[in-house]
Formats: C-alpha cells, sequence, structure tokens
C-alpha cells in the first residue's frame, strides 16, 4: 500500500510506514494514493466476517502483510460480532458496541495493536492520544499489559461520562493518564505538538492511536462490509448509511468501502453542535468555532483531523460529491429522537439517536437506511436515564470498572508539563 502525506505530496510511505508514523510531515495526514476496487464483491459477501475482513485487508494493504498474518491478526482483533437489527421498515441499525470497551473503537484499536505488535517487535514505542471518550479505553485495553509498549492518554477533564473515563483510568500497569484542563480539541493540539518535537519522539518512540493512525481506519472499513453482507439480498440496490462524526474518521472508512465497490449509495456524516463540516459543505468555508459541550460527548470536536482524508476522496471522485451528505443535529432534536425510538422498543444514545436523525431526514423513500450505533446506551447511562426517564441495565464489565479507583493525574493544557510529566515517568 502507497500512501501519500496530504499536506506534502513528496513524502510517501509504505503501510507499516504510516503505521509506525502516525503522522507525516508539518502535521499531514497519510493516505492511500489510490483505492482500487474489489471484482468479486458479491461472494465476498457470502463469507464470515472474520474471512472477509481478512480479504479487505489484504486488497486494501497488498503485499506488504503476508495474507495468513493478516488473518489471524484479525481473527485476534475482531473477537466479537457486529450485528444488524432492524428498528423499522427499510431502516437498520449496526451495533459496534460488542467489544470489550462497548464502543465502535474496539475495532480499530485492537487491529491497530495488532499491528504495532508485529512491526515494532522488541523496540520500545509510547502510545499517544488524545480521547473525545472513547478511543482512550479502547485503546487502554487493547494494549495493557503488552510488552515494550506504554500508553499515555489525554482525556478532557469533567467532559466524558464517568463510565467512559473509568473504563481506561483504572487500569494502571503501562497505562498512563492525564486529565486535562480543557477541550477534546486542547488535548489534540497536545499530542500534534509532541509529533513536532524530535527529542519527545526519538527517546520515547512516539505512536498515535488516534484515528490519525491508517491501521485503524482500514480496520473498520471491515465492518461496513458485514453491515451490507446482514441485509437481504433484494435490499442490497440502494443502500443509505448514516455516520456519527466528530473526528470524521468513521465516515471515512465508510467512503473507503464505498470506494473499493461496496454498494453505499449515499452517506450521511451527521454531527452534533460541532458544525464546522456542515456549515463548511453550505458555505465554502472552513471557519472552525470554540468546541460546544454536548450529550453525544465524542463527537465535541471542532477541527475534525480525517476531514483532509474525506475531502481528498469527495475530490478524486472515490465518493460522488452528490450523494454526500452533513448536516447538524440540535441537542433537543436528539432527545426527542432518543425518547422517539425507545417509545418503539429500542434503546440509543446520544451518538446513535443522532446518526438516525441524519437517515431519517437525509435519505430517500425508497433507500434502505443504515445508522451506526457506535456505543452501547450504559457507556451514557446517566443521561440517557435523564433523557428516558427509565433504568437501563449496566453490563458487568462497566460496573467492574466504575467500582475502581481513578489513576489519572491532573494536567494543564500546557505542553511544557505534559512533556515534563511524560519524561519524569518513563524515562
Ligand atoms: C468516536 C466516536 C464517534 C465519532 O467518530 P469519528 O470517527 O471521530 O467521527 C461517534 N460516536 C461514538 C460513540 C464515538 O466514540
Amino acid at each position: 500500500m502507497q500512501l501519500v502525506n496530504l499536506k506534502d505530496a513528496t513524502q510517501q510511505v509504505s503501510f507499516t510506514t504510516a503505521v509506525k508514523t502516525g503522522l507525516g510531515r508539518n502535521q499531514g495526514v497519510f493516505f492511500p494514493k489510490q483505492l482500487s476496487k474489489l471484482e468479486n464483491i458479491d461472494a465476498l459477501l457470502e463469507k464470515p466476517f472474520v474471512e472477509r475482513s481478512a480479504e479487505v485487508l489484504s486488497h486494501l494493504i497488498g503485499d506488504e502483510l503476508p495474507k495468513d498474518t493478516l488473518a489471524e491478526m484479525v481473527a485476534s482483533a475482531f473477537n466479537f460480532p457486529a450485528p444488524l437489527k432492524q428498528i423499522g421498515d427499510k431502516q437498520y441499525c449496526l451495533e459496534l458496541f460488542h467489544g470489550p470497551t462497548l464502543a465502535f473503537k474496539d475495532f480499530g484499536g485492537r487491529f491497530m495493536a495488532e499491528c504495532i505488535g508485529l512491526f515494532n517487535q522488541g523496540e520500545r514505542v509510547t502510545i499517544l492520544t488524545a480521547t473525545s471518550g472513547d478511543t482512550g479505553a479502547a485503546v487502554a485495553h487493547a494494549f495493557y499489559n503488552k510488552p515494550n509498549v506504554d500508553v499515555v492518554i489525554l482525556y478532557p477533564e469533567g467532559k466524558i461520562s464517568l463510565a467512559q473515563q473509568k473504563l481506561f483510568t483504572t487500569l494502571g500497569g503501562n497505562i498512563h493518564c492525564y486529565a486535562v484542563e480543557g477541550s477534546f480539541d486542547d488535548c489534540q493540539a497536545l499530542v500534534k505538538q509532541a509529533f513536532l518535537d524530535d527529542e519527545m519522539k526519538e527517546k520515547l518512540g512516539l505512536n498515535s492511536a488516534n484515528s490519525i493512525n491508517i491501521s485503524r481506519l482500514v480496520a473498520q472499513v471491515c465492518y461496513y462490509f458485514e453491515a451490507v453482507a446482514q441485509l437481504p439480498v433484494e435490499q442490497r440496490g440502494n443502500v443509505h448509511v448514516s455516520v456519527p462524526s466528530g473526528n470524521f474518521g468513521n465516515v471515512c472508512a465508510a467512503m473507503i468501502a464505498a470506494a473499493l465497490g461496496l454498494p453505499i449509495a449515499n452517506l450521511s456524516a451527521t454531527t452534533n453542535q460541532n458544525d464546522t463540516v456542515p456549515r463548511y459543505m453550505a458555505s465554502g468555508e472552513w471557519s472552525p468555532n470554540a468546541t460546544l459541550e454536548s450529550l453525544s460527548n465524542a463527537m465535541d470536536v471542532s477541527k475534525p483531523n480525517n476531514w483532509p482524508r474525506v475531502e481528498t476522496m469527495l475530490d478524486r471522485g472515490d465518493f460522488d460529491k452528490h450523494e454526500f451528505y452533513s448536516r447538524s443535529v440540535s441537542e433537543s432534536r436528539t432527545q426527542a429522537v432518543m425518547k422517539e425510538i425507545a417509545a418503539s422498543g429500542y434503546v440509543m444514545e446520544p451518538h446513535t439517536a443522532i446518526a438516525l436523525e441524519g437517515l431519517t431526514l437525509d435519505k430517500t423513500e425508497s433507500a434502505v437506511g443504515i445508522c451506526l450505533a457506535t456505543a452501547h446506551p450504559a457507556k451514557f447511562k446517566s443521561s440517557v436515564e435523564e433523557v428516558l426517564g427509565q433504568e437501563i441495565a449496566m453490563p458487568s464489565v462497566l460496573q467492574d470498572a466504575l467500582d475502581k479507583k481513578c489513576l489519572a493525574e491532573p494536567m494543564k493544557a500546557d505542553y511544557t508539563q505534559l512533556k515534563a510529566a511524560v519524561f519524569a515517568k518513563l524515562l
């Protein structure tokens, strides 16, 4: 796989290098130079999830990774299902929350851990990542107790749910957490700054686990195939997928899947009130506002890192511009949708409800709709219970984490402080 730095086309790297470096020169993200179609989509859709995923990834990554190695990596990373549930007439919900940390980030996090384990044998690695809520837990669990790996996680203090936070701050061992006084964008800016610091990079063997890292994105491509594979054959002709979007990694993966030939006719990237992209699509002007706090905190992002990748695909014609939609959903509509769908017997947390609203508003009558359920409702227990006025059950993994002590240390949104703290801890 040949990848190009989207800010400096002279930097072209292999998949291995892209995974090991994370971010390219000038803070540019890497993206495949070209995407070619799979030929045997129908036959592929008949295969089981793990086997099909290995084939999709092999097509994307190419001969850099032997097929049987890839098959083993996929088998250990994707050891939980992604069921497609019918929620209405020609309406489905793809449940991506059956992994160890109950959000879709487990797919990318676990596959990335497999890649790092393979590529960095013996070398020391420090994974530095900012989390808007769910990446932290997925990455922490994927790398917990792995040899030669330390994980440093920055999260915006008080801006993520207790369940989200406790899933990673209670692990200890090689997982080091900092509660940053600021927003997710502040955390993301600190991570970007660390990658510009050669001393940090060299002494720690720095890598990022954000959706900047291409290994996470390619892993996510696989569950879009799994969604279509679970549709009745006669419903695969006109599929509209809605993705609740924050950093725009997940929708980027959907677009890659479509570019490989998966029949996704229309795509909605639906945001909360942090609406930089919907405004950009309408006006052509990129003008991020200050990040606002919302019920769907994992989408409280105003400078989405993956937008350059999405825009590249739209510009290159990998996906038809006219079939891509992005709108923003208000807090009050989010709550109303949660109530409406609960009345029909399906409980959604706020991110998923936003995807459903995008689908309802963007989809044509005849299309088959799939909205992505990106997290388990219990991960947002207090807000879900408050909105619905009903109690929801707590899975045991979450209850166990909630009962443990938070080991995170407080930190200002200040790079000097971050560097000193991390050096003191790890060198
Ligand atoms: C991370 C996350 C999102 C946003 O996904 P992006 O890839 O950042 O757009 C949506 N919902 C949940 C529950 C998440 O954890």
